[in-house]
This record gives structure tokens, C-alpha cells and sequence, in this order.
């Protein structure tokens, strides 16, 4: 039977969040935390597979504490369970030692059942990378299927996936080899309203803990802030563009008004002494 492990993160609504002026870095306590909204396009997909196909849908990750509410918001999807590492040691760690820290989870959850498909999103809202889930994938030894947004077949007998990959002007179809690692575009499906029989189940839900103390063969130096070779060396929020100039009335009124602003930037430009642009 199929095994779907999506990889989900808790995240803080970027939409909402406000910069610290004074350390242009986030101020997380100002947005909720929410479910990365591409992890929840991977668990429906994982969901859907499931009801395709059959199996089991787990959902696995790494974060503080209050992210078993991410794990309880893909219990309401439709997963069947939930899995978080939580450990001080994981702390600072960058995209390295993140698929480092899940790939050692990742094998643990093979041992309690063996895993024949990984399910990432494209990429998390605040990191923004998308480097984990190939990460993970290539720690696994497994194909990396990135940009996916159909499913088209998934063959666990004969060990094989058909997938549509997005490309800039199309897609193409990849047939690969299973177990692989999938990461997904939004478009791939709609998040439906979950139904109240799994609401109830997620409310009362707990997931599995692992600490780094529950994992095998870890080297702990490849964990957290030591085992991040990532530096920051600079973190500034952009400065909001300033307000445009509409151009009003039909193409030829609008044609002369952008006209007369680029001839009134080029008297501009002749005063600061600029040369080589010719209108
Ligand atoms: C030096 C340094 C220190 C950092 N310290 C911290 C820190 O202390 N705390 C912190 O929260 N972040 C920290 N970060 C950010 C952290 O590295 C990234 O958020 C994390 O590695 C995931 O990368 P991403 O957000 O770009 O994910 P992407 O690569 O964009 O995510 C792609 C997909 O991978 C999966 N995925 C990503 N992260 C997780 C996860 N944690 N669990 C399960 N699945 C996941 C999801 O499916 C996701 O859609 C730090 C970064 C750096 C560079």
C-alpha cells in the first residue's frame, strides 16, 4: 500500500508580518502562524493520491512546539498522521540542516512503514529557497521531481510515477523510477474546506515527538546553527517604490504624456552630466 510522507513547515503569515525597523528582520509575534500555503497544496495532493490509489498519508516536520498546529491543519486535510522532530539542537539550522534533520526522520518513519513517495511544496513563504525538499531527495538517493503540478499515475507495484513538470512555456512528462520526491506548484489542486468529521479527528490529535535523542546514527555536528555553513551577511527590508503617474485618455494622449516625461528626464539627466541615452 502506498506511503505518502508530505513535508509540511509552520510559517508566519508574510502577508501580514511587519518588519523590525531597527533589525530589518522579521518580527515574528506580529503575524499568525500559519500552514505554508504550498504545504497544503502537498498534503491535498498526498490525500487525493491516497484515495486514488490507497494507503496511508503521513505528514512530517520540524519546528518549535506550537507547530503541532500546522500537523492538526493537515490532520483536518485528510492525513492520516503526524510526525515533528522538536529539539533545541535543530535551532538555526539553514536548508542544509534541515533536509539533514528530516531525512534522519524520514528514515525513521521507513523503519515504522516503508515510505514510496515524499511530497514537498515548491517553496516555504518565508524562506523562500526551495532548496529542502531536492535536499532531502538527493540525501535519500532518490529522483528529484521538482515543479510538478499533475500527477498524471503513480504504479507502486511496478515502482513507477508519471508526473507533468512545469515549464516556462508548457510542461513536460517524467516518468520515474519510485520511491522519489515530489515538490509541487499551488495550481496542482484546490485546498477544499475540510469536513467537520476531520476537524473533530484533528482537534483531538497528537503527533509523534521525535527529539534528536529518538533518531538513528545522527552526527549531530551536521544539525542546527553548527551544521549550517549559510551566512547572512546582510538583511534589509526594501524600500516601497514610489507612487507612479497615471497616464490618462486614449493611446495617442497617453503616448504624448509618457513622451513628455521621458523627454523631461532627459533634460534632467543632461543637467547631472549624464550621457549615452538617446530618445
Ligand atoms: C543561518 C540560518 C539560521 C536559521 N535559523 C532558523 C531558525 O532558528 N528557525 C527557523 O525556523 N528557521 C531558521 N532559518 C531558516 C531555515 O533555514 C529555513 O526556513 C529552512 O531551512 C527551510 O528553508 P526554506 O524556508 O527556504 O524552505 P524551502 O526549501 O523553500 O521549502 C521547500 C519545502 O520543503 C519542506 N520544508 C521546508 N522546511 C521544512 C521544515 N522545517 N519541516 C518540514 N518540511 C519543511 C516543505 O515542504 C517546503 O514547502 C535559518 C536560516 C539560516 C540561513
Amino acid at each position: 500500500m502506498l506511503h505518502i510522507v508530505a513535508c509540511i513547515k509552520q510559517v508566519p503569515d508574510t502577508k501580514i508580518i511587519k518588519m523590525n525597523p531597527k533589525t530589518n528582520t522579521m518580527d515574528r509575534a506580529s503575524a499568525p502562524a500559519i500552514l505554508n500555503p504550498y504545504d497544503a497544496h502537498a498534503v491535498e495532493e498526498a490525500v487525493r493520491l491516497k484515495k486514488r490509489y490507497g494507503g496511508t498519508v503521513s505528514v512530517l516536520t520540524m519546528g518549535p512546539p506550537p507547530a503541532v498546529k500546522a500537523i492538526k491543519k493537515c490532520i483536518e486535510i485528510g492525513a492520516d498522521a503526524g510526525y515533528m522532530i522538536s529539539d533545541r539542537a535543530f535551532a538555526g539550522a539553514d536548508t542544509l540542516a534541515t533536509s539533514y534533520a528530516l531525512t534522519k526522520a524520514i528514515e525513521k518513519i521507513s523503519k515504522i512503514k516503508p515510505v514510496d513517495l515524499i511530497i514537498c511544496g515548491k517553496m516555504t513563504i518565508d524562506g523562500d529557497t526551495g532548496q529542502v525538499g531536492p535536499g532531502i531527495a538527493r540525501r535519500l538517493d532518490m529522483p528529484p521531481l521538482t515543479s510538478v503540478n499533475k500527477v498524471k499515475e503513480i504504479n507502486v507495484k511496478e515502482g513507477y510515477a508519471v508526473v507533468h513538470r512545469k515549464l516556462e512555456d508548457g510542461y513536460e512528462v517524467i516518468q520515474s523510477t519510485m520511491p522519489c520526491l515530489m515538490s509541487v506548484e499551488k495550481e496542482i489542486n484546490e485546498v477544499p474546506y475540510s469536513s467537520m468529521s476531520n476537524m473533530l479527528k484533528a482537534a483531538r490529535y497528537q503527533p509523534i515527538i521525535w527529539a534528536v535523542a529518538d533518531l538513528e546514527d545522527v552526527d549531530r555536528p551536521q544539525l542546527g546553527l553548527k551544521g549550517s555553513p549559510t551566512i547572512v551577511s546582510k538583511v534589509w527590508a526594501p524600500t516601497k517604490p514610489s507612487g507612479g503617474t497615471m497616464l490618462e485618455g486614449d493611446a495617442a494622449q497617453q503616448s504624448q504624456q509618457l513622451l513628455n516625461i521621458l523627454l523631461e528626464k532627459k533634460e534632467l539627466f543632461a543637467v547631472k552630466g549624464g550621457s549615452g541615452v538617446e530618445f
